[in-house]
């Protein structure tokens, strides 16, 4: 099938491109840009987008799909739908699975099941077997399989000793560990610690909880010459670390999530167990410290860790409720509102945080804006406002703090794998 993108503004800083141009994709292929004929347009199906940007399909490396194991919250298809929706045509899927991605089997049963889908998924390994943390997972099969990258997500890789193992073995592939920094004797409140904790009397995490711990792995990864990328970094210090990591030529990499540079822990005041997370909400000074490393450069992405939960779990009593929420569906919208409209983010750093940095600190390629090259595409408006509505999520769950939020910017169709999804449908192309 032949489909035109009309008057599309092709933004890719990978290759130095701003343009207003029309594309021609034919069988899911780049076929021409610009100076299209009158037999170009035969028999095409023709998208107006009068000067929405069109990007490389944009890419979410930090997303937890529930499927093996609980298949009621989310399942690899429901959250490919949900990134689909959401703007991105690649996501990378962390192991905290049951079983967890610690076997061969496992990485080509989720490869199975996201065959034939619009988005690209990449599993995770377990660094850990079981994610117990006692003894390696098995790297070499994991790599073989597919695996792109490693961690314990939902703990910090459990010791040292373990963290150097694996980051020695990871040499071999160039690929990194993310982790998820928290250490475990300052773990297990429910919120932020502070002056909020306090009032509320809340049991609490210090942001001292994440900052040992990015302590410790820059100081390993040193040691080895291994690749550290800092999950969901959430504390002003954490940012700090990283800079001066970055400033030292380490291979130190780091991701915020959207919630981390939106909200703050006064959020907690409401008992709404959609603002609970780890790392929890911080304080304004720390969402502000987000902004300044994403500005500078020390923070390399935006990922959501969308964390699917069932309403029943979250409804549980605040302290007990799960942590995390929803982001697939929300991310572009409130990165577009928080960062670009305020004037932290180009549109085109913004691409480079979405689409660019999370491929390369994965290895995986920057899709290209070229005639012959696959189409992989995200179109989007950075003008749009609208109001978000968790009915219309394609998440199996709703739990999203950013409910009714108005947001200006808004994705509007994805391509990749010969497929479009615009409207809210898939069409083959
Ligand atoms: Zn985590
Ligand atoms: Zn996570």
């Amino acid at each position: 099938m032949k489909i035109v993108l009309n008057k599309v503004r092709i933004i890719n800083p990978a290759q130095n491109l701003d343009e207003q141009n029309d594309i021609l994709i034919e069988d899911g292929i780049i076929r021409k840009i610009g100076n299209l004929n009158k037999e170009d347009l035969s028999n095409a199906k023709v998208f107006e987008f009068n000067g929405k940007i069109c990007s490389p399909g944009l890419f979410d490396m930090h997303v937890h799909l529930r499927e093996p194991g609980r298949e009621d919250t989310e399942t690899i298809l429901t959250g490919s739908n949900a990134a689909a929706s959401g703007g991105f045509t690649g996501i990378a899927c962390m192991p905290n699975t049951k079983p967890a991605i610690d076997s061969a089997e496992v990485v080509n049963f989720i490869k199975s099941k996201s065959e034939n889908h619009l988005v690209d998924v990449f599993p995770i390994g377990a660094v850990s077997k079981d994610r117990k943390g006692e003894n390696l997972a098995p790297i070499a099969e994991l790599v073989t399989a597919g695996a792109v990258a490693f961690s314990d997500d939902g703990v910090a890789v459990k010791t040292a000793s373990l963290l150097r193992n694996a980051l020695e073995y990871l040499k071999m592939y160039n690929l990194p560990i993310i982790e998820h920094c928290e250490d475990e004797s300052l773990a297990g409140g429910a919120m932020n610690e502070g002056k909020v904790s306090t009032m509320l009397g809340l049991p609490a995490i210090p942001t001292i909880a994440e900052d040992l711990t990015v302590m410790r792995d820059i100081a390993v990864a040193e040691y080895v010459d291994g690749k550290v990328h800092i999950a969901h970094i959430s504390s002003k210090n954490a940012v700090q670390l990283v800079r001066e990591a970055k400033a030292k030529g380490l291979k130190i990499t780091a991701e915020v999530t959207p919630h981390h540079f939106t909200l703050t822990d006064e959020a907690l005041i409401s008992y709404d167990s959609n603002y609970k997370m780890n790392p929890p909400l911080r304080t304004e000074e720390d969402v502000k410290a987000m902004i300044e490393g994403l500005k500078d450069g020390t923070i390399d992405c935006i990922a959501s860790d969308h964390a699917p939960h069932s309403i029943e779990e979250k409804e549980a009593e605040f302290i007990y409720a799960p942590n995390g929420i929803l982001g697939l569906e929300t991310q572009l919208g409130l990165a577009l509102n928080e960062l670009v409209h305020k004037n932290h983010l180009s549109i085109s750093q913004l691409i480079e945080k979405l689409s660019i940095n999370p491929r390369k600190i994965l290895n995986i390629p920057i899709p290209q804006i070229s005639v012959g090259e696959k189409a992989n595409l995200t179109i989007f408006d950075e003008n749009e406002i609208w109001t978000v509505d968790i009915k219309k999520f394609k998440s199996k769950t709703k739990n999203s703090p950013f409910d009714k939020r108005l947001l200006t910017g808004k994705p509007i169709a994805v391509i990749n794998n010969s497929k479009m999804h615009f409207d809210e449908k898939f069409t083959e192309i």
